[in-house]
């Protein structure tokens, strides 16, 4: 399912093609976050002229609400939410760990409550296997513990222990599309290690690097996914889950990953922040009441092809839902054109000197506003 189409010379970073029944997605790849099966705020039809390849689903959230009998009855969530392309869904496991109240972990799953209302609830392996069979998931994810940052040592081990008991039992469990292990063991190198080793062993179709962006500074996260990669195979795809900012999926490309997935696009467009190629830009700030040109100059986005920062400025300050809409359709257009320019950096052999230009050009610090 994944052809590995050409690695850089100078490092890790790597062009591939991912096959799946509902359509080929391009590596490296950003896959816009869709938690209740919809990506805030944008419909289906926007994410396809955004040129979005591949969304994510939340099997925890969807199996709370609206529940997989509605689902089942749209033939899988591809149905319910007329996105015809490839869906990756995660395995609850984030969520049970991060949302759920009253946590009972054995080695069969987890007994929870619902943080909706309160509803007793169980998953294990075999269920959140199930729960993603029937969403019709593309790329299922294994169901695992994600232990918190910091974690001691012994937990850790404990807790990969039984993640690796688990991701036996998904093996088992039969869905429709690929199935992705998820590397854990915290912090911890020899864990890293252990744990991708045993998971190749297993056979997956791909693999994550779970367990970052857990509230951990930024060399734990490089670190995370440095001790865990060298032990997966070239030939399937590496996904780091939950990442990242522009900087550090840059940064993760170089360092073989090819898939990512974060909320930060969707979620800071909503607080008015914009992603530019020369950092990120607060439009809720004075300096944009009379600026009259896009978000970025040179933008595609439908944000930019059409409006000024002081409009968008305006709809933000008075709580206008077309404000974040558009901030939300730029921000997911810059992570997108982002992939896409690596991936033409890749073919041409440039990924070196694209990496370089754009850590010279994005900053942390607010661009100065242009005019
Ligand atoms: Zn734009």
């Amino acid at each position: 399912m994944f052809e590995l189409l050409l690695t850089d010379s100078h490092s890790k970073a790597r062009r591939g093609r991912l096959t799946t029944a509902h359509g080929v997605i391009q590596t490296p790849i950003f896959m816009p976050v869709g938690t209740q099966g919809t990506v805030k705020a944008v419909a289906p039809s926007e994410l396809r002229e955004l040129d979005a390849q591949i969304i994510l689903g939340n099997t925890y959230h969807l199996f709370l609400r609206p529940g997989l009998d509605v689902i089942r009855e749209f033939g899988g969530l591809h149905g319910f939410s007329r996105w015809d392309r490839p869906i990756l869904t995660d395995s609850g496991g984030f969520q049970v760990f991060s949302l759920a109240r009253l946590r009972k972990i054995t080695d069969e799953g987890v007994h929870f409550q619902s943080h909706i209302d309160g509803a007793p609830c169980f998953i294990g392996p075999k269920e959140a296997m199930e729960i993603q069979a029937a969403l019709g998931s593309d790329i299922a994810m294994l169901f695992d513990e994600c232990p918190p940052y910091p974690c001691e040592y012994d937990y850790a081990a404990r807790s990969l222990e039984r993640t690796l008991l688990w991701a036996k039992r998904c093996k088992e469990v039969p869905t429709p599309g690929a199935k992705f292990g998820i590397v854990q063991g915290a912090t911890f190198a020899d864990l890293r290690r252990q744990s991708a080793e045993a998971l190749v062993s297993m056979d997956f179709d791909g693999y994550a690097v779970g367990g970052v962006s857990v509230g951990e500074p930024e060399e734990e996260m490089l670190a995370a996914v440095e001790n865990s990669e060298p032990y997966l195979p070239p030939g399937k795809a590496r996904y780091a889950m939950g990442l990242g900012t522009p900087p550090q999926m840059v940064e993760m490309i170089a360092r073989g990953i090819d898939m990512f997935d974060c909320v930060l696009p969707t979620r800071v467009a909503r607080n008015g922040t914009a992603y530019t190629w020369g950092g990120t830009v607060n439009l809720k700030n004075a300096c944009h009441t009379r600026a009259k040109g896009p978000i970025e100059e040179g933008c595609t986005c439908p944000a930019c092809r059409e409006f000024s920062r002081s409009y968008i400025r305006h709809l933000l300050k008075a709580e206008e839902i077309l404000g974040l809409r558009l901030v939300t359709l730029h921000n997911l257009h810059f992570y997108l054109n982002l992939m896409a320019t690596i991936r033409q950096a890749l073919e041409a052999g440039a990924f070196s000197e694209f990496r370089q230009r754009f850590h010279a050009r994005y900053s942390k610090v607010e661009a100065p506003p242009e005019e």
